[in-house]
């Protein structure tokens, strides 16, 4: 575990994992992520479900697995999904939803959202962590292909 302090540069992404396990109603807040036509959609549907989805646009009916892809594959992608007025820290997680969750340093999030990156990061590093937002550890090992003979 490294001790290094981050800074301005250092990566940091939701680390979906840590607040599933952390937070109880994580699935209450994301649920609450969605657009209007998937909250409907995704009202009576319990987590972790495929769920058939008429798209609007193409009158196309597609499986949809989940809501944190449908949240990130269409929901975030709406205009005004993240505007001038969301609270930073909110601002913060809501850019890695757009992003796809890609790992974005203090400094990157400063030039998306127009905030100082010091700012950014000094709410990424709080005494509390928000929503699972971490940095990102790029050397941790992959827990795959372990037990394989
Ligand atoms: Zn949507």
């Amino acid at each position: 575990m490294s001790l290094l302090k981050p800074n301005t540069k250092t990566p940091f992404h939701i680390d979906f994992e840590w607040w599933k396990q952390n937070e109880r109603d994580w699935h209450i807040f994301l649920r609450s992520l969605l657009c209007p036509e998937h909250q409907e959609a995704f009202s009576n549907v319990d987590e972790g479900q495929t769920i058939d989805w008429v798209d609007a646009e193409t009158a196309e009916v597609k499986p949809v697995d989940g809501i944190q892809n449908t949240l990130m594959s269409h929901c975030a992608l709406q205009p005004d999904f993240v505007s001038e007025r969301t609270a930073m820290v909110e601002a913060v997680f809501r850019t890695f939803l757009v992003n796809g969750n890609s790992p974005m340093s203090a400094e990157d999030l400063s030039k998306r959202l127009h905030r100082p990156a010091e700012t950014i990061l000094r709410t990424l590093t709080g005494p509390r962590i928000y929503r699972g937002l971490r940095p990102y550890q790029a050397s941790m090992p992959e827990p795959i292909a372990e037990a394989q003979d």
